[in-house]
């Protein structure tokens, strides 16, 4: 047995002539807090996909807490272990909060997993927001519903967090509150797997980080290692 929890082997995934995902081989280890990194069109938002069952893969593979997850659906994933989080917000505006968080839990009352309310209620708190259980999700501002969507995500208790630019649209200092508490939230056991443009973000994480570019991987290392990295300015920073 490895303490690998998620790792991936030799991933393609091409569109027409683009080849978003080149060979891609990763592992991610259980308790660990991976920052994807990568200019746009690097790929990111693509392995996202493959990761959680979006996307089939050309060829390659996908192992999740130690199975062959490849040609499971994202749903099969999700009951496996898996929590995300996407780009554009998938939150019910006309519901609450509350309303929001037991939708994510997919169960009536009573068939949930167990811990499901003290567990949602534990990242709210983080988060500032657990007076905000019954007010109607429109009325939060717009970093709010990333972090209720966080919330959502944590619910059933995943192995694995996996979120695509979980700080778009946020103000800088929104940003910041975000890395701080999921870096809370990995200090507690979670293995978090974050896919960002935003370097700011990523330093305040301050964790490994894996550089994407044209598909590939380009770099692995520390953030202060990739930040050094003369190749990877050149290509993410845009200067050397
Ligand atoms: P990133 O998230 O790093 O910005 P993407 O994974 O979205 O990058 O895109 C990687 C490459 O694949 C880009 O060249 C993009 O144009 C292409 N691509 C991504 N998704 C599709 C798609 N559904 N159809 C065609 N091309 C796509
Ligand atoms: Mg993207």
């Amino acid at each position: 047995m490895s303490d690998t929890i998620l790792a991936t082997e030799r991933l393609v995934k091409r569109f027409g002539g683009v080849t978003a995902a080149d060979a891609v081989s990763l592992s991610v280890k259980r308790g660990e807090l991976r920052c994807l990194i990568g200019p746009n069109g690097a790929g990111k938002s693509t392995l996202f996909a493959l990761l959680c069952g979006i996307y089939r893969p050309d060829s390659g593979l996908v192992w999740f807490n130690g199975r062959d997850v490849t040609s499971l659906h994202a749903f099969q994933r999700v009951r496996r272990g898996l929590g995300l989080t996407f780009q554009t917000n998938r939150t019910y505006h006309a519901l609450s909060v509350r309303q929001n968080l037991e939708t994510a839990l997919g169960a009536p009352r009573g068939d949930r997993p167990e811990g499901a309310e003290a567990r949602y209620r534990h990242v709210l708190g983080r988060f500032g927001l657990e007076r905000d259980l019954d007010r109607p999700a429109r009325e939060l501002p717009h970093h709010q519903l990333q972090w209720l969507e966080i919330a959502m995500a944590l619910a059933g208790g995943p192995d694995v967090l996996l979120l695509d630019e979980p700080t778009a649209g946020m103000s800088p200092d929104e940003t910041l509150q975000t890395a701080r508490v999921l870096k809370h939230l990995n200090g507690e056991g979670l293995t978090i797997i974050v896919v960002e443009h935003d370097i700011a973000f990523v330093r305040e994480l301050a964790q490994l980080v894996t550089v994407l570019h044209q598909g590939r991987v380009f770099a692995e290392g520390t953030v202060a290692e990739i930040t050094q990295h003369q190749d990877v300015r050149r290509i993410y920073l845009g200067r050397t």
